[in-house]
């Protein structure tokens, strides 16, 4: 039988299995694309069903959360926290609270986890987590009910060896706070049960910098293999939350310059380049202010693109940092008109099948989220350590780190990806992840 039709096969009984989650059967045919081809050449994985297991949760947890708002009004939002995988470590992975989330969202989510979190060489497992929550427009004090009530609930099913939380988009530093106290509150003890908490309270140095950081160091390190680097190059960057900014500070330290950014309203476009005044600038309106990027084309005197994303832009290196499937085909094509030859993606699947397909054809240095976002969860898993030592390392040491795992995933996708002068990442990616689970479970017998 071709590879396509086993592609095809397999994925029509994932389709019937999960019906109605479009976003998981996309991140699983992504996948299965390039693991099938591996498992014909490796059949003990075949044999033992590893990419069926790895497809299917090994627990799914549903739940309502009720809350009151500011008026007192009963508020009611779903809840969910998916265990996919724990062959190599405790269940890891983020929250998410955005209106647009579901269980399919969250199955996307935690499936690319389980590959991510096994690339970091680091010992997690993956999950996922969230609610349909909307924490924009919220006064602290409904987001605060909202966190407890959220957390009176998944408190009984998490802990620091089965299941380790973190955030993820509308999850910051404050919904990690309110999380954790009511966490503690409930079960008496002082553990690392959420990542990305507060430096005075268990928190790491460069947690919050670590996936726009690492996106970036990822980006380098795929210029690297053709003799270049990020000196000099114009950079297009979506969303302006944690992962954009992060990622905005590090590109511009390390000689590039930022031209866009953006939210679900629309794109800035500053030619002048975002230096670190004018990132300040975006931090105090987005972290304190929570306001919309719209000001900053007010305050710079710059372009804003009601509606758009930056795609259209032209530049060398484009980071999507924002959402799912917020690059598509035409957007990718676009890109690569206007000279772009790399895409770092910080955000978890932003570029659409099609233009997957665009940027492979063009042979362009493409860094797929499970690479190249990986350096967020990897931080996560060192504030782990320094949490069960009782210990926190310095700036310097963390960053370092930080940039070693980089370089290492880097490394993986490299050795099974390259064919020929070209280094396939996504194929390298996903073989170098599946492989170090897919032996776990083997091991492990069929739990
Ligand atoms: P934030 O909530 O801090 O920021 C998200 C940004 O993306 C905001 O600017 C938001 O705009 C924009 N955005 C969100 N949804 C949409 C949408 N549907 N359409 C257009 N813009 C949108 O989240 P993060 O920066 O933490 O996460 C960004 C991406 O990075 C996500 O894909 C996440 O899964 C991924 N990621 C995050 C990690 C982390 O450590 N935080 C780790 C690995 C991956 P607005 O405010 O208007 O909604």
């Amino acid at each position: 039988m071709a590879l396509e039709q086993k592609v095809n096969d397999f994925m029509a009984k994932i389709i019937a299995k999960n019906p109605g989650e479009a976003e998981f059967h996309q991140a699983v045919h992504e996948v299965a694309e390039t693991i099938i081809p591996y498992m014909e050449e490796n059949p003990i994985y075949k044999e033992n069903k590893i990419l069926e297991r790895i497809a299917e949760p090994e627990r799914v947890i549903l739940f309502r959360v009720p809350w009151l708002d500011d008026k007192g009004e009963i508020q009611l939002n779903k809840a969910y926290r998916i265990e996919m995988n724990s062959a190599i470590g405790p269940y890891k992975g983020g929250l998410r609270f955005h209106p647009t989330v579901n269980l399919g969202v969250l199955k996307f989510l935690a499936f690319e986890q389980v590959l991510k979190n096994s690339l970091t060489t680091l010992p997690m497992g993956g999950g996922k987590g969230g609610s349909d929550f909307d924490p924009k427009g919220k006064t602290d004090n409904e987001v605060m009910r909202f966190c407890q009530s959220f957390m009176t609930e998944l408190c009984r099913h998490i802990g620091p060896n089965t299941d380790i939380p973190a955030g993820d988009i509308g999850v910051g530093g404050r919904e990690i706070g309110f999380m954790y106290g009511q966490y503690k509150r409930i079960r008496n003890e002082f553990t690392g049960v959420l990542t990305g908490k507060g430096r005075e309270w268990g928190g790491s140095l460069i947690r919050p910098e670590a996936t726009g950081y690492g996106a970036t160091y990822f980006a380098e390190y795929m210029l690297n293999t053709r003799g270049d680097s990020l000196k000099g190059k114009v950079v297009t960057i979506s969303g302006s939350g944690n992962v954009a900014q992060y990622a905005c500070e590090k590109v511009t330290d390390m000689g590039g310059k930022v031209v866009t950014l953006s939210d679900s309203s629309g794109f800035i476009h500053d030619p002048a380049g975002i230096d670190a005044e004018k990132l300040a600038f975006v931090m105090h309106l987005k972290n304190v202010k929570r306001g919309r990027i719209k000001e900053y084309a007010d305050k710079y005197n710059c372009e804003f693109h009601e509606g758009k994303r930056p795609w259209g832009i032209k530049c060398d290196v484009a980071m999507p940092n924002a959402t799912q499937n917020e690059v598509n085909e035409e957007e990718a094509k676009t890109l690569i008109a206007n000279g772009c030859f790399v895409v770092s993606e910080g955000a978890n699947m932003p570029s659409a099948p099609e233009a997957i397909e665009v940027y492979s054809k063009a042979k362009i240095l493409y860094g797929l989220g499970k690479a190249a976002n990986a350096g967020g969860v990897a931080v996560s898993g060192l504030e782990m350590s320094q949490n069960s030592l009782r210990l926190s390392w310095t700036r310097e040491e963390v960053d370092s780190r930080l940039k070693q795992i980089m370089k290492d995933i880097h490394e993986t996708c490299v050795k099974y990806g390259k064919e020929g002068d070209y280094i396939d990442y996504v194929k390298g990616a996903n073989i170098g992840g599946f492989v170090k689970v897919a032996d776990a479970m083997l091991a492990q017998g069929v739990v």
